[in-house]
C-alpha cells in the first residue's frame, strides 16, 4: 500500500481503469476507485452525476480556547431542525450548532450559538474562538442502497455515500463502518457485498432517523423527553445508549415503553419532593479557565 499526502484534482476514466491525478501533477492508474473524500469531494462529482443529489444541512461551530468543562450541554431551539452542543475536551470545548442551508438560514445559526455562549458562560468566551464548519450530507429516502455507494468499478463510503443520521447528523460511525464494509467485501472478490452490509446494517435506522426527525425536533417531544430523562435513572440510561449508538432507533419505542411506569412513578416522586420544597437546587455549569 501507498499513501500519498497529496490531494486528487481530478479522476478520469480509462477504458475499465481509472486515472488518479493530484496537486503535484503525479498520475495513477487504478483499476478501481473508493471515493472516502465527503460529500463534496471530487470522486463523488465524478461518479454519482446521474444520482439524485444529497440532502444537505450545515454544522457550523467553534473551538473555545482556554476553557474547558466537565458537562455537555445540549439545546434545542423551537422551530430549528437542528440543535445545539457544548462538547468539552481537555483544553478547550467544541462548541456548535448544525441545522438546515438554505439562504437567511445558515446565517442565523452563528448568531443563536453565540448568544447562548455568552449567556450561560458570560461574554469572555468570546475572546478566544477558532471557527469550523462543513455542510452535512444525508441520503434522500429514494436512493437505493446499492446506487447511493456503488458502481461499475467504483464505491463511495461515510460522507461521499450521505451516510450519515439525518436526525443526530452523526456520521463517523458510519463512516467507518462502511469502511470495514467494503474492505471485506473486496477482500472477497464481492463488491456487491458492500450495499448489502451496509443496507442490512442500518439503511432501517437512517430512514427512522429521518422519517421521525420532525417529531424529535417538536416542542412536546423535546420537552417530555427532557423531563422524563431528568426523572428516570432507566430513561437516563436509554438516552446514555442512544448517544454512544448502543441503542438503536427501532428498539427505542419498546425501551421507552418498558420503562414508562418506573419513570412515571420518579416523576411523580420529583413533583412532590419539589412541593414539599426538597428539590435539590440546579448545579451552575463549571467552566475551567485554563
Ligand atoms: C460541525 C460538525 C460536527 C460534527 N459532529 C459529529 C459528531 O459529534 N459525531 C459524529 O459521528 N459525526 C459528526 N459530524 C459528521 C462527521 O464529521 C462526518 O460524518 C464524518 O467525518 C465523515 O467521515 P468521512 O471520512 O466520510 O469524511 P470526512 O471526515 O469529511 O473526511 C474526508 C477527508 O477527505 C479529504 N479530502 C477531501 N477532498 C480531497 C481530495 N480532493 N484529495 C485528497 N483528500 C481529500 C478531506 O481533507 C478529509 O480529510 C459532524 C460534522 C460537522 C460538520
Amino acid at each position: 500500500m501507498q499513501v500519498r499526502p497529496a490531494r486528487v484534482t481530478s479522476v478520469q476514466r480509462e477504458g475499465r481503469f481509472w486515472r488518479v491525478t493530484d496537486t503535484s501533477g503525479h498520475t495513477e492508474r487504478v483499476d478501481f476507485l473508493v471515493g472516502a473524500d465527503g460529500a463534496s469531494g471530487v470522486v463523488r462529482g465524478r461518479v454519482a452525476k446521474h444520482l439524485p443529489p444529497l440532502l444537505q444541512c450545515v454544522g457550523l461551530g467553534y473551538f473555545v480556547e482556554g476553557y474547558t468543562s466537565d458537562e455537555i450541554v445540549v439545546k434545542f431551539f423551537d422551530a430549528l431542525d437542528g440543535y445545539l452542543w457544548v462538547f468539552p475536551r481537555l483544553d478547550h470545548l467544541a462548541v456548535g450548532i448544525c441545522g438546515p442551508t438554505g439562504p437567511g438560514r445558515s446565517e442565523q445559526l452563528l448568531p443563536e450559538l453565540e448568544r447562548f455562549l455568552v449567556d450561560f458562560y458570560g461574554a469572555n468566551i468570546l475572546r478566544q474562538l477558532k471557527r469550523y464548519g462543513a455542510r452535512i450530507p444525508s441520503l434522500p429516502r429514494s436512493l437505493a442502497g446499492k446506487d447511493a455507494c456503488l458502481g461499475d468499478g467504483w464505491a463511495l463510503v461515510g460522507d461521499a455515500a450521505g451516510l450519515v443520521d439525518p436526525l443526530t447528523r452523526e456520521g463517523i460511525h458510519y463512516a467507518l463502518a462502511s469502511a470495514q464494509f467494503l474492505a471485506e467485501a473486496l477482500s472477497d472478490s464481492n463488491p456487491e457485498g458492500y450495499p448489502q452490509r451496509w443496507e442490512a446494517s442500518f439503511r432501517g435506522e437512517l430512514e427512522w432517523a429521518g422519517r421521525h426527525k420532525d417529531l424529535f425536533f417538536s416542542r412536546h417531544f423535546i420537552e417530555a423527553f427532557t423531563v422524563l430523562s431528568s426523572a428516570s435513572r432507566a430513561v437516563q440510561a436509554i438516552v446514555s445508549d442512544l448517544v454512544a449508538g448502543r441503542q438503536q432507533y427501532k428498539n427505542l419505542r419498546k425501551g421507552l415503553t418498558a420503562n414508562a411506569p418506573s419513570a412515571a412513578v420518579a416523576l411523580a416522586a420529583r413533583f412532590i419532593k419539589r412541593g414539599l420544597g426538597g428539590a435539590a437546587p440546579m448545579t451552575p455549569p463549571t467552566v475551567v479557565s485554563l
